[in-house]
C-alpha cells in the first residue's frame, strides 16, 4: 500500500490593501477612477503602468486614506505605510540625518531612538557617512535615496511610490530600481509602484497591472517570474524582454 503525503496547504498572504469594484469621482465631477479591483498582499510587489492621467496617483491616495471612494469597497491591512514621491521632499535646511529621521520624529519617537531608526535606514540605502550632509549638497539620486530611508524609519507593511525614479537620469534610475530590489528581498514590505516605464514596472514587480485610460480601470495583468533581487543583466535577458515586449502591447492595445 502506497502513502500519500496530505496536501501542503497554501501559504495565506495576508492584503495589505485591497480595492473591490472601486469607483473614484471627484466632487468637481471628474471621473477618475472605474469599476478597479486589485490586491497587494503581503510579499507582493505590484507595479501599475498606465498614461498620464488615468488615475494612478489616485490609487495610492486611496490606499493611504488621502482620499475616499464613491463607490466599492476599499481595504487596508497595513498600519504602517511608507510613501514616497516624484520629489524627495526634503526639508533644506535639515540635515540628511534629520530628513531621514521626521516621520519616526513626528510619531513621537525618542531622540536616541530615531537616531538609530535614520542611521540604519541610511545605511540600508547605501548613505552610510552622509548623515551631516544638507541636501542641496547631494545628487537627485541621493535625494531620492534619502526620501526612501526616511520612510523606512516607520518599517513600513506597505510601501507606495508614486513614479519615484521619473526625475533622475536613466543610468542612476536604474541603480536605484536594483537597489530597490535588494531592499525589497531584505524587508518584508508590500509594494505597490506607479510608473509610465513598462521596464521598470517590469524589472521590480512580481506583478503588473496595466490601467486604461480615464476613467482608470485596470484591463490586463501579467505575473513577473524572476527572483529576488534582480541583477542588471536581467534587463538583456530574453524573457525579461519578450515580458517588456507583452505588457507595452497590452498598454498600446489600452489605449487605441
Ligand atoms: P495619474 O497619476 O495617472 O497621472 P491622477 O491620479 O493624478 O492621474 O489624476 C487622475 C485624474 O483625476 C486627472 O484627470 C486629474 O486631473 C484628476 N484629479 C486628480 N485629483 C483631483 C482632484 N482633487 N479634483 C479633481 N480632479 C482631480
Amino acid at each position: 500500500m502506497t502513502s500519500t503525503s496530505p496536501p501542503t496547504p497554501p501559504v495565506t498572504r495576508h492584503p495589505m490593501v485591497g480595492f473591490e469594484h472601486v469607483d473614484l469621482r471627484f466632487p468637481n465631477g471628474t471621473h477618475a477612477l472605474h469599476d478597479v479591483s486589485l490586491q497587494v498582499r503581503e510579499g507582493e510587489f505590484v507595479s501599475v503602468v498606465g498614461p498620464s492621467g488615468c488615475g494612478k496617483s489616485t490609487l495610492l491616495r486611496l490606499a493611504a486614506g488621502l482620499e475616499s471612494i464613491t463607490d466599492g469597497y476599499l481595504q487596508c491591512g497595513a498600519d504602517r505605510i511608507g510613501y514616497v514621491f516624484q520629489d524627495a521632499t526634503l526639508l533644506p535646511w535639515r540635515t540628511v540625518e534629520d530628513n531621514a529621521a521626521l516621520l519616526a520624529e513626528l510619531d513621537g519617537v525618542g531622540k536616541r531612538e530615531r537616531r538609530g531608526r535614520a542611521a540604519e535606514a541610511l545605511s540600508l540605502v547605501g548613505l552610510d557617512g552622509f548623515g551631516k550632509h544638507l541636501p542641496h549638497m547631494l545628487s537627485g539620486g541621493m535625494r531620492m535615496r534619502v526620501s526612501l530611508a526616511r520612510s523606512l524609519t516607520v518599517d513600513p507593511q506597505l510601501f507606495l511610490f508614486d513614479e519615484p525614479f521619473a526625475a533622475l537620469d536613466e543610468i542612476t534610475r536604474q541603480r536605484l530600481g536594483q537597489e530597490l530590489t535588494e531592499l525589497f528581498s531584505r524587508k518584508t514590505f508590500a509594494g505597490l509602484f506607479i510608473t509610465h516605464s513598462v521596464s521598470e514596472a517590469v524589472y521590480l514587480s512580481s506583478r503588473v497591472l496595466v490601467m486604461s485610460g480615464r476613467p482608470g480601470t485596470i484591463v490586463d495583468e501579467f505575473e513577473v517570474p524572476f527572483d529576488y533581487p534582480r541583477t542588471p543583466d536581467l534587463r538583456f535577458d530574453r524573457s525579461f524582454t519578450d515580458l517588456t515586449e507583452r505588457v507595452s502591447v497590452a498598454l498600446r492595445e489600452a489605449h487605441s
